[in-house]
């Protein structure tokens, strides 16, 4: 029995003032707002209500929809109080069994009255049987259905019924005129029109599989449409930017820039001289470099980031290193004093920890100008810093930055009406076709080639009873002069757990390997703390550092040749990887050590298995992707990929191609009609795709 819907207020009238029902609410929830936002919300499967099965046809376990007359109704206690109905045609009989039920459901379907009921008939005790089908009561002239029944995505507060005849209105008014002008649509693909209206109501005749595999042409032109005008907000974005003027940046010879190539210890890798001339020539213009510098973890990205900041300042200008973490920040740092110190600059130290009057000297001397480089944590670089000169800023692990604290930097960043270039790093590289999409209007520049004499990192995946095991071979390796890491999880919602489980292994590890030194490292403790501890353990007065994710990012210490890390069931599979590039970082051979705790998930499983099979970032990454789709693979902060609903980003790559090809072309000869085709699909969430 079908409730009876209320009809749906039109789409616009839900934002007047007079109050919203619960399913307006719930809609508007789901951005279904516009009218074309209903004409876009599109089945994501469907029932077939355009045919009747003759009860001796039925197949099991296959839902199917048939119609006869109720010969028996009646209320039995078969292990428990049920509704029984008995219900016959030509061909045979059904039993309907009903284990919740209100008397008025009894009542509607008394003897002698035809019903027609839609379930998945199976063979019961008493014959075949469908347990809770839907039910209508019908006569002999009610009329079947003319084409599928969709089936929407809802919620809890949208009835389907409701959302079926909101989305048949959307659909109705919208204005789904073709905006594409004729041919630049790929071969054999249906106007937006006919695609949505076949979608939402396909013929009986329609081939369920591709239509619910979005293989069907249909289907093929929404995503068409949709990855176009992603394309064509990310191209605007671009070329808004390409308007800004920035301060054209070039190194000098024998300026700073080749000085500090004449200290550094070792020559620099082909790749990184590469992206250091794509950083160069970006910099050397006037306008704004927006750059994405990505290299697997030790790849060498700190070094490109230190001579991309000395052509900054050679030429006479500021620049700001970021990083989301403090002993990150203190890294870059103790690396970049070491060598740009000598050749006679002055950096400001900005974090958290610097507090009082030094803190205020780091200010004063970033606001004169006094100060050439500014580290720090990013958060403190958005309060409270500014600049006098401003060239260059290098954000570190950038995937740690949400949108919209991307954007709200670039607004920070401003010196005089100069936008600073714009230099980011991160060590999870961006597979193809995300690159095109979410970044399109990023350049991006890939270091592709780790430093030469780095001995390839082994990994081992063990299960927890291996545990006593595995510290022996801490043992071994720490009387081999070795030094090694033991991570261990932090699970958000119980820090307090966490860090007890962390000192619960340090104090295990000191008691067992008495005679080592063993280290503490978590996020509670004082930065003061933190640095004293990370020094111990860089001058190898340290062997073992118990630590939480902590290090996760961009710790440097070419010594550490074994990782253990514990319950690496809960980390992620960018996180793994991360940590591991922790080791191997030297000569040495290294090993990391995953210990997990049974049973795992298969997300679980397909995790530590890459994890095993793999050390290439790109391909942890592609598989990262395919684990986790690319929603939560970009973080969620990034709401922004939520915006492909429908392309995907794997299977659709040709029609990302086309649409990539078509974007600047339409922008050019059509502007009109791609500023209407953006805003038909994306409508105000376009300005989140800046960032
Ligand atoms: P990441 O890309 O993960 O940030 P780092 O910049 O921390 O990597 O570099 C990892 C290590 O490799 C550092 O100790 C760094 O000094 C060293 N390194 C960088 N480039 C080279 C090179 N061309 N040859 C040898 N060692 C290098
Ligand atoms: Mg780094």
């Amino acid at each position: 029995m079908t409730a009876p819907a209320p009809a749906p207020a039109p789409a616009a009238a839900s934002t007047a003032a007079k109050a919203k029902s619960a399913p307006q609410k719930a809609m508007e929830k789901l951005g279904l707002v516009r009218d074309i936002d209903l004409a876009l919300h599109l089945p994501h499967r469907y029932e077939d209500e355009t045919r009747i099965t003759p009860i001796g046809a039925l197949r099991d376990n296959e839902p199917a929809q048939v119609e006869g007359v109720v010969v028996d109704c009646q209320v039995e206690m078969r292990g428990r109080r049920q509704l029984l109905v008995r219900l016959k045609d030509e061909s045979g009989s059904l039993l309907l069994r009903f284990l919740h039920f209100y008397p008025s459901q009894q009542k509607q379907m008394s003897a002698a009255t035809r019903l027609r009921v839609r379930g998945e008939a199976r063979i019961g005790f008493f014959g075949r049987e469908m347990v809770h089908p839907v039910v209508k009561v019908v006569d002999d002239t009610t009329p079947l259905a003319q084409s599928l029944t969709p089936v929407y995505p809802a919620s809890a507060q949208l009835p389907q019924a409701y959302l079926r005849k909101a989305v048949a209105s959307g659909l109705a008014r919208a204005d789904l005129r073709e905006i594409l002008p004729h041919g630049v649509v790929p071969p054999g693909l249906p106007s937006l029109k006919d695609a949505l209206n076949y979608l939402h109501h396909p013929p009986p005749s329609a081939q369920l599989a591709a239509l619910e595999d979005h293989s069907h042409p249909a289907w093929q032109r929404l995503k068409f449409e949709e990855l176009l005008a992603q394309q064509l907000s990310q191209l605007r974005a671009q070329r808004e930017r390409a308007l800004l003027v920035a301060p054209a940046l070039r190194g000098q010879p024998g300026g700073l820039h080749e000085r500090l190539l004449g200290v550094l210890p070792f020559q620099l890798t082909a790749a990184q001289q590469r992206v250091c001339e794509e950083i160069a020539q970006d910099l050397a213009r006037p306008q704004p470099m927006h750059r994405l510098l990505q290299g697997d973890v030790g790849s060498g990205k700190t070094v490109v980031a230190a001579l991309a900041a000395a052509v900054a300042i050679g030429a006479g200008w500021q620049c700001a290193l970021m990083a989301p973490t403090e002993i990150l920040a203190e890294q870059h740092f103790r690396k970049l004093i070491g060598w740009l110190e000598p050749l006679g600059l002055k950096i400001a130290w900005i974090t958290g920890s610097v507090k009082g009057k030094a803190r205020q000297a780091m200010l004063d001397a970033a606001a004169s100008g006094e100060a050439q480089l500014v580290v720090g944590t990013h958060a403190v670089i958005e309060d409270k810093v500014r600049f006098a000169k401003l060239g260059l800023a290098i954000i570190d692990e950038q995937h740690r930055f949400g949108v919209a604290q991307r954007l709200a930097l670039r607004q920070k960043l401003k010196a005089m009406d100069l936008e600073p270039h714009m230099l980011m790093m991160s060590a999870t590289p961006i597979p193809r076709t995300l690159a095109m999409t979410y970044f399109a209007d990023l350049d991006v520049s890939t270091i592709d080639e780790l430093p030469p004499g780095r001995s390839p990192i082994v990994t081992k995946v063990f299960t927890d009873s291996k545990r006593d095991d595995v510290i022996d071979k801490i043992r071994m390796a720490v009387a081999d002069g070795a030094q090694v890491y033991w991570v261990c999880p932090l699970v958000e919602e119980s820090e307090a757990i966490d860090l007890r489980n962390a000192t619960e292994t340090h104090e295990e590890l000191s008691a067992t390997l008495a005679g080592t030194s063993v280290g503490l490292l978590h996020g509670r403790m004082s930065p003061a703390d933190k640095a004293a501890v990370m020094a111990q353990f860089s001058s190898g007065q340290m062997s073992v550092l118990v630590a939480t994710t902590v290090i996760e990012v961009g710790v440097d210490v070419p010594n550490a040749s074994l990782m253990v890390i514990e319950h690496a069931e809960r980390f992620g599979l960018a996180q793994l990887h991360q940590l591991r590039g922790r080791v191997g970082r030297g000569a040495k051979a290294s090993v990391c050590v995953l210990i997990y705790t049974p049973p795992l998930s298969d997300t679980g499983k397909s995790r530590l298995k890459a994890m095993a099979e793999t050390t290439d970032g790109f391909e942890i990454a592609r598989r990262d992707l395919d684990i986790r789709g690319p929603g939560e693979f970009m973080g969620s902060r990034q709401s922004g990929a939520e915006l492909l609903r429908f392309a995907d980003l794997q299977e659709d790559a040709p029609l990302l191609v086309a649409a990539r090809a078509l974007a600047p072309q339409l922008l050019d000869r059509a502007p009109d009609a791609a500023h209407r085709q953006v805003t038909r699909w994306l409508g105000t969430k376009a300005e989140f795709l800046k960032a």
